[in-house]
């Protein structure tokens, strides 16, 4: 598996309850020779030994790794749904997703990542994230 390319780092407001840290979010390009199900199992294993605990749904979380996108395929089974169902109504993917693949088109609705983020109505904030350092102040 080899990772094509990496989207910056976004700070972003959380989904639902809003009382909790900021997220963090990134996207990646891969090319691997895992199936969407084997790349599922890797990622889930990932998270595991990154010590991921479940809180609540939209909860914090140290990880969440996500299968976005895999070709042009289109999986609909109970513990896989590609493209991610959410993706195309989150500005916290869809910024991310437009900086590495603007023009990779959503296999079901036709649009770019692009245009589906010129048209999502999420107006939740992005923010490219930079790291807290010394400031030019202290
Ligand atoms: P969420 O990502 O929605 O915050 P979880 O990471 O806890 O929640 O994932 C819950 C379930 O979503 C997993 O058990 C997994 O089987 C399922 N799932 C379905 N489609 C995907 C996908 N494209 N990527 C990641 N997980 C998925
Ligand atoms: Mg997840």
């Amino acid at each position: 598996m080899e990772i094509l390319r990496s989207s910056s780092l976004y700070e972003t407001e959380p989904v639902g309850v809003q009382d909790q840290p900021l997220f963090l979010n990134a996207v990646v390009q891969l090319s691997t020779e895992y199936s969407p199900q084997d790349l599922l199992a890797v990622l889930q294993s990932i998270e595991k030994r990154m010590g991921r605990q479940r809180t609540w749904r939209w909860g914090p979380r140290c990880i969440d790794l996500d299968l976005l996108l895999y070709d042009n395929k289109l999986i609909d089974q109970p513990d896989l749904i590609v493209p991610h169902p959410e993706l195309a109504d989150r500005a916290f993917v869809l910024v991310p997703l437009v900086e590495i693949a603007p023009s990779v088109v959503h296999p079901q609705r036709g649009k770019s990542m692009a245009e589906l983020l010129a048209c999502t109505g999420d107006t939740k904030r992005v923010w490219r994230y930079r790291p807290r350092g010394k400031s030019e102040h202290d």
